[in-house]
Order: C-alpha cells, then structure tokens, then sequence
C-alpha cells in the first residue's frame, strides 16, 4: 500500500507541525521587509499542505539561508531548510519566481556559500553585477561596506570540515 497525501507531508514538513504560530523567525528575519510572505506564514501554510501558494511567493527565492531565523525559534525548526526544500520542489515543479534578478541572487550567493561555507560579500557583490550586466549597481554602497569592515577582499577561510561534509552530501 503506498503512503497517503497526509503521511507524505508529515515526513517532508514533519518539523513544521511543532510550529505553534510564534513570529520569532520573522521577527529576526534580515531579509523580512524583501519578502511578500513572512516566514512564519511559509511555515504554517506547509505544515498545513499549502505549499503550492508558497512555490508562488518570492520568499523563498529571497531568503538567503542566513540561519538567523534557525537561531530565534524556540522549537529548533529549521526553517531555512524548509525552505531549500521548498525552492526545490518549486524547480521541480518548474515555479520560477517573478523577479529574475531574485533568482540570479540567489544563484550567485548559493554557488558561493558552497565554497566554503561562508560567503565573500565581494564576490557576490561583483558577481551578481556582471551576471545582471550592471557592473556599476550599487556600488555606492561599497565604500560604506568597507569603512563598516564589512567588505573584505580576502575571502573568508572555509568552515572546518565544510568541503568534505559537500562532497559527501553531494
Ligand atoms: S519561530 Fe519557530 S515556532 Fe515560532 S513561528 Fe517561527 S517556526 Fe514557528
Ligand atoms: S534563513 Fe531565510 S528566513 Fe531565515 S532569517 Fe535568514 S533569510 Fe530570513
């Protein structure tokens, strides 16, 4: 007898189901004011199979796996995989988001937080530029970056054991 509906999404959102609706993710969600769905709200609709109107929103192309989120739930969800799962399940079911320079940042900030597991905000910087074909966009806000120290040149060193823990996984 194969699985029901029900029990494949308790397997594939089995985390979501101890969500009880805190706000906490989105609260401390960098990226929030980018998003057209909040990240709870992403959490509650596929705990309930909704995952279709998720595939929809920009959220999920918007979010940028910074973990902070991860960090402020009470119940240990972890949200940012939730949402690579449901960025992949969109790709599979050929959901492409509505912005094209979203999916571009997001291309660009995944192919390099898989180097080393750590991003080089330069890189990405320059890279998403020359991707969109507008090297010059807003490099205004390099030199603020900079006196921040939050531009680098050297790009960070990788996570302990990052790479190997990719290739295995991969
Ligand atoms: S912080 Fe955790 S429990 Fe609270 S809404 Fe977000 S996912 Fe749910
Ligand atoms: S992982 Fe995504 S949802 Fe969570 S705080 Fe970071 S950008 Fe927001």
């Amino acid at each position: 007898m194969g699985i029901t509906e029900l029990e494949k999404r308790k397997i594939l959102y089995k985390d979501t189901l101890l969500c009880y609706q805190c706000a906490k993710c989105s609260s401390g969600c960098p990226l929030v004011e980018e998003m057209d769905m909040y990240p709870h709200v992403v959490i509650h609709l596929a705990s309930l199979g909704l995952e279709r109107s998720v595939m929809n929103s920009e959220t999920i192309w918007i979010c940028a796996s910074c973990y902070a989120c991860a960090v402020k739930c009470p119940n240990d969800i972890e949200i940012p995989n939730i949402m690579n799962r449901l960025k992949q399940m969109a790709l599979d079911e050929g959901f492409e988001p509505k912005r094209k320079d979203v999916y571009k940042f997001h291309k660009v900030f995944t192919d390099d937080i898989l180097r080393r597991g750590k991003v080089h905000e330069l890189r990405i910087m320059i890279e998403y530029n020359l991707r969109l074909g507008k090297l010059l966009k807003n490099a205004t806000l390099a030199p603020k970056m900079l006196f921040k120290n939050k531009l680098h040149f050297i790009p960070p060193k990788a996570v302990k054991g990052f790479r190997k823990w990719v290739k295995k996984t991969s």
